[in-house]
């Protein structure tokens, strides 16, 4: 599926938005400001706090919907963290992987799809329809590796 052009400016997202039927309302617009422009990958709550500290009036629901949709349009892509839990990262579209910090959550994106020659034989073999999959590699980053340069430290503080 091809969108026109990176998604990168708030007007050219209204408008990936538009042609899906979605409306920009104002709360999604103080969503999209906060999250358009941003490098580094953020969760939602993340997001919660930053847009109540800019318009209190905008609901916790209100955020995870409109990130929800943000991520459906592909100008945001939803990966898993080393924990489990989802973040996003402003992303351009397309079919990605994501190579993920465990300590900084810093996120590295790689196209080469590794699964797809599993996803043809499974399919083959069990006779699904597979509609998607997930990947996500987790390690850690040069620069905290930098930080921590004693070995062996491998477990996480929480
Ligand atoms: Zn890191
Ligand atoms: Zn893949």
């Amino acid at each position: 599926m091809e969108h026109s052009g990176p998604a990168s400016s708030s007007q050219s997202v209204s408008a990936v938005l538009a042609e899906h039927g979605y409306r920009i309302t104002s709360p999604r617009q103080v969503v999209l400001s906060t999250v358009l422009g941003r490098d580094r990958p953020f969760t939602a709550e993340q997001i919660v706090a930053e847009v109540k500290a800019l318009e209190p009036g905008v609901g916790r629901a209100t955020v995870y919907r409109t990130l929800e949709i943000l991520a459906s349009v592909d100008v945001l892509t939803r990966f898993l963290q080393a924990d489990g839990h989802p973040a996003y990262i402003v992303g351009t579209p397309g079919h990605r992987h994501h190579l993920v910090c465990s300590d900084c959550g810093s996120v590295v994106a790689f196209t080469s799809c590794p699964v797809d020659e599993l996803v043809r034989d499974l399919s083959r073999d069990t006779d699904f329809t597979i509609d998607g999959h997930l990947l996500e590699v987790f390690g850690r980053c040069p620069t905290c590796r930098a930080g921590q340069s004693s070995a062996g430290a491998t477990s996480l503080p929480n």
